[in-house]
């Protein structure tokens, strides 16, 4: 941090603030320039918030971070990216990873057949809701317990390991025992209590971006997992809430390549949730691989005129292999789109 002072500050003002930053548990490193003087507070034992508030100090204009305030999740900590390991499927390595089930889990016969589709199709893992957060109270709130019955049969049968939120503390131990790795929701990043639980449960979290979260918090989020031992965490930008009303969120992809950027854990994308459209679900997948995605998470149903939840958005078992084929195609060189152009 950095304790600008204001171009009137005192010297006894300075002193004070000198004399702070060593209580706060920093060294402080003055400089004084013509009109004003700085003061760099340096080193990583001490109390950051204690430091932001010298801002009501006498005498100080600003304090400015230098650093990024999550630690464990930053590239300035670790320089390899860390590969994560659900169910013996590696996310984060050279190959992209691709999710795929139904919203919910709704039926023995429906989530069979989308895990036997979805695996010819190529996909690495199976994701499928047993306890849903909906918007609404009287909406499909999921089967709970026979869901999760279900899914780990299909992971027999299929050998595709599972993907499934978890929203209460209540429940982690129950989800632990049927899936391979707990999604952490959208609605539910800031729950603190909930991820410092989930740093003890010995599972691979999927951590979804708040529809209203920076991604600084959404870093910070993924830090109270590390902080609490857990390392296995793979981000998921999921789309914001923006002004924009045709799509249900804003993709964000610029926060893909950042978050890869900042920290050394996985990324992926959900076209589903971030479009709400399965028209626009195959460019957006392409655009967050193109852009630097690990990986790809997105909804799948036999039948989705049928489907219980988000079934607007939600690929049938054709139009998902499709998408799979498109996939494996190489990107259209940028020459020709400029040549498309003119
Ligand atoms: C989901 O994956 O079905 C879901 C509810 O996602 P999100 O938390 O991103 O809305
Ligand atoms: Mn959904």
């Amino acid at each position: 941090m950095v304790i600008n002072m204001a171009a009137g500050a005192s010297e006894a003002e300075l002193q004070h603030i000198i004399e702070r930053v060593i209580e706060c548990g920093f060294q402080p490193h003055v400089t004084r320039g013509a009109e004003r003087a700085i003061v760099a507070a340096v080193g990583s034992g001490g109390s950051r918030a204690a430091l932001e508030a010298l801002k009501a100090a006498p005498g100080v204009e600003d304090v400015v971070p230098i650093a990024h305030p999550f630690k464990l999740v930053s590239r300035q900590t670790r320089s390899e990216r860390t590969r994560v390991a659900a169910g013996g499927v590696v996310i984060g390595g050279e190959d992209a990873v691709v999710i795929a089930g139904p919203c919910s889990v709704e039926s023995r016969e429906q989530i069979f057949a989308t895990a036997r589709g979805v695996k010819a199709a190529g996909a690495s893992l199976l994701r499928g809701g047993a306890y849903k957060p909906r918007t609404s109270p009287y909406d499909f709130q999921g089967l709970g317990l026979e869901a999760l019955k279900l899914l780990r049969e299909v992971r027999e049968e299929t050998g595709l390991p599972v993907v499934t939120e978890v929203m209460s503390t209540n429940d982690i131990e129950l989800i632990s025992e049927h899936a391979d790795m707990l999604q952490v929701g959208a609605r539910n990043m800031q729950n603190y209590d909930l991820l410092r639980r989930l740093a003890k449960a010995g599972k691979p979290v999927l951590l979804k971006r708040g529809p209203s979260a920076t991604v600084k918090e959404w870093l910070l989020a993924a830090e109270y997992l590390l902080a609490g031992g857990n390392p296995n965490v793979v981000l998921c930008e999921r789309g914001i809430k923006t002004f924009e009303t045709e799509t249900r969120n804003t993709l964000d992809l610029a926060a893909v390549a950042l978050a890869r950027e900042l920290s050394h854990l996985p990324v992926i994308a959900d076209p589903s949730h971030g479009t709400g459209r399965r028209d626009l679900i195959a460019p957006a997948s392409r655009a967050a691989l193109a852009i630097g995605a690990d990986g790809l998470i997105i909804e799948v149903h036999p039948c989705p005129e049928r489907a219980m939840s988000d079934g607007a958005q939600s690929l049938s078992l054709e139009e998902f292999a499709r998408l799979m084929n498109g996939l494996a195609a190489p990107l259209r060189p940028v020459a020709s789109l400029c040549a498309a152009e003119a």
